[in-house]
Order: structure tokens, then C-alpha cells, then sequence
């Protein structure tokens, strides 16, 4: 989808949210004030705290639509990621207010008096919210947007919160038990709870997430299509908001390849994955020789060892240079690995230093960006 429809479409939906919580908190402070109810009156705040978290929403895609320039030449993708941790704390405090607003009641032991119109309005309020937590779900996915999805998690939360509201306004009035305080405080921890599993969602890219493993088996797949590519690898991918990434791999290619060659596969790489996967992709080559007979052995002896330790993961790049006498090759080390990454790769390189005094050895340490 094109960025400009997509963010006017988060618009649209965040305003319908903001209208549909401005008409229930008018309503829910009215009727809470009129029957004393604690919980109806916390359940109007809860609301009201929706209509701001879309009135964040709405500001964080406008500012994230801004174009790339000097100062920001990744653009202001990201900011997204910021205005969902905010509507994540605004549900993490609407969740602790609904808890205190209960417990207050429980202590003052409040009496509440309940007619039919308060009845009649809480149900319209519950149906109201499921119907806008449905929607904001269902497009939030559409969009692929943090924010919209965190509001849709948040009022189908509140629905529950109304109904809960509703069952113990219920009972009170026709049983005269108050249960109106513990539903609250009941329901207010599983709106804490989704505020911190929501705010974990978008502090997660800002820090960087890893790229997903199907996702980069198909890109490796993808490259190694090309004819002349031997092996992927070193994938990375930075993301800098929605349609909006760089990233670099390298191919290995046969080293009798001229440049001219290289040169027309690189761009052929580089114009696929903006086209599929909208990376602006830089290539890296490793050349391999695997004719002659001396790489060869090496190459199987390097391998042998590598197999034996369970904490590489990968080894790739080998190159045996005959002029420079000189071998190297690259290592992936698992990230919980017990030793250090430089001493498991000083094994390696020592365990080869010893079969061929003559050549020197650089292993090269890689990071496990991607399966
Ligand atoms: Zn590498």
C-alpha cells in the first residue's frame, strides 16, 4: 500500500476513535455523576484517555510523513514506534486509575442507585466499544500499525471493563451486593497488563528487532536465484519505519569474474530487493576458488573443526589467496556462547596455524543478524 493512502487511512480511523470516545465520555460522566457510581465515572477517564491516544496517533503519522532531509536523511519513520509507546503508557494509566478509582470506592464502602436509562446507556457504551475495537484491530493489521492496533486491544479491553460495570450495577441493584469495586480492580490489572505487553511491541524496533527468520531465508533464497551468486550471506536490515529500510549482504561469486560482471549482478540485486522488499540494499562480494587442490583441503580441515564446536554457527567466506599465502574466512558465533567470541575463533585459527605454519590465518567475526 502507498504510504500517503496508508497514513491518511490512520487517520481517518484514529478520528472515528476520537469522536466515538468524546460522545461515550459525555455520556459515562453524566450517568456516573447522576447514580454516585465510582466506576462508571473511572470508566468515563479510561475513555477519555482513548480519545487522546488517538489524538497521538494522529500527530505521530503526520510528523512521521515528513520527508527525508539533511539533518534526517532516514526520514521520520520511527516516530510511529514512538507514538505507540505512548498510547501504551496512556493505557498502562487508564489500567492503574481504574484500579485506584476502585479501591477508593471500596474503602469509602459507596452506595450507588441505578435507573434504566444508566442501564440502557452503560450497554450502549459496551456495544460502541466492542464495535470501535473491532474496527481499529481489523485495520490496525490492514495498516500494519503499532498505534491503531494498540488502540483496538485497549477499547475491546474497556468493553470488558463497561460490561464488568454493567454486572455489578446489575447486581448491586437487584441483589444490593457492591461488587463494583473488585470487577474494577479486576479488570484494571489485565488493562495494566496489556499496557505492558503493548509498550514492549513498540519499544522492541526502536531498539532494533531482528529481522524475521523466515523472511530472511526467503531473501537469502531470493539472491542466490541469481545466476553467478554462489551463497548469501550476512544479511542485515535496518528499519527506519514502515516501507522504509537499508541493509547490506554479500554474495560470493566465482573470483574469475570480471568487474564488469560483478558490476551487472550487484545492480540487478539492488533493483530486485527495492522492488520486492523496498531495501535499498548495498552488496558485498567474497570471491571463492575452490579449483585448486590446496584451498580445497584447507577448506574441509577449517570445516571439520568448525562442525566440533556447537557454538558457530555459520562459516562462510573462505578464501585461500595463493600469492599473499594467506587464508580467511568468516565466523558466526552464537550470541550465548559461553566463551568469547575472540578466543573461540583464536581455536579455530591456532588449530590451522598448526597444520600450515607457512600460511597466515584471519578469522573474520560476523554477527548473527539474521538466520
Ligand atoms: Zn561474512
Amino acid at each position: 500500500m502507498e504510504e500517503k493512502i496508508r497514513n491518511k487511512k490512520i487517520i481517518q480511523t484514529s478520528f472515528i476513535g476520537i469522536l466515538g470516545n468524546v460522545a461515550l465520555v459525555a455520556a459515562k460522566a453524566f450517568i456516573g455523576i447522576l447514580t454516585g457510581s465510582s466506576s462508571i465515572i473511572s470508566d468515563a477517564i479510561n475513555n477519555l484517555s482513548d480519545a487522546l491516544s488517538s489524538t497521538v496517533t494522529i500527530v505521530g503519522t503526520k510528523l512521521s510523513a515528513k520527508r527525508p532531509n539533511k539533518k534526517h536523511p532516514f526520514g521520520y519513520g520511527r516516530i510511529e514506534y514512538l507514538t505507540a509507546t505512548v498510547v501504551a503508557a496512556l493505557i498502562l494509566f487508564a489500567g492503574c486509575s481504574a484500579v485506584y478509582e476502585s479501591i477508593t470506592s471500596l474503602v469509602r464502602g459507596e452506595k450507588t442507585s441505578y435507573d434504566w436509562v444508566a442501564f440502557l446507556i452503560i450497554s450502549i457504551g459496551i456495544a460502541a466499544k466492542l464495535a470501535l475495537g473491532l474496527f481499529f484491530r481489523i485495520r490496525g493489521k490492514k495498516l500494519d500499525s503499532g498505534a491503531v492496533k494498540n488502540s483496538g486491544t485497549d477499547a475491546l479491553f474497556d468493553a470488558a471493563l463497561s460490561a464488568g460495570t454493567l454486572i455489578a450495577a446489575l447486581i448491586s441493584h437487584f441483589a444490593n451486593v457492591y461488587l463494583e469495586g473488585y470487577v474494577g480492580i479486576f479488570i484494571g490489572l489485565f488493562i495494566i497488563r496489556s499496557g505492558f505487553l503493548a509498550m514492549r511491541d513498540s519499544l522492541s524496533p526502536i531498539l532494533g528487532d531482528r529481522i524475521d527468520d523466515q523472511l530472511a531465508s526467503e531473501i537469502k533464497a531470493q539472491i542466490c536465484a541469481h545466476p553467478g551468486v554462489k551463497g548469501a550471506y550476512d544479511l542485515v536490515v535496518n528499519n527506519y519505519g514502515e516501507g522504509r529500510s537499508i541493509g547490506s549482504i554479500h554474495i560470493e561469486v566465482d573470483d574469475e569474474l570480471t568487474a564488469r560482471e560483478i558490476f551487472a549482478l550487484e545492480r540487478e540485486i539492488q533493483a530486485y530487493m527495492y522492488q520486492e522488499h523496498k531495501i535499498l540494499m548495498t552488496v558485498g562480494i567474497y570471491a571463492s576458488n575452490e579449483s585448486d587442490p590446496l584451498a580445497k583441503e584447507i577448506k574441509t580441515k577449517l570445516f571439520n573443526l568448525v562442525h566440533q564446536d556447537k557454538e558457530i554457527l555459520q562459516c562462510h567466506g573462505f578464501y585461500y589467496d595463493d600469492e599473499r599465502e594467506l587464508v580467511s574466512f568468516d565466523l558466526i558465533i552464537d550470541f550465548d556462547a559461553k566463551r568469547k567470541q575472540e578466543d573461540i575463533a583464536q581455536d579455530i585459527v591456532s588449530a590451522l596455524e598448526k597444520d600450515y605454519p607457512k600460511l597466515r590465518f584471519i578469522a573474520n567475526l560476523d554477527q548473527d543478524f539474521a538466520a
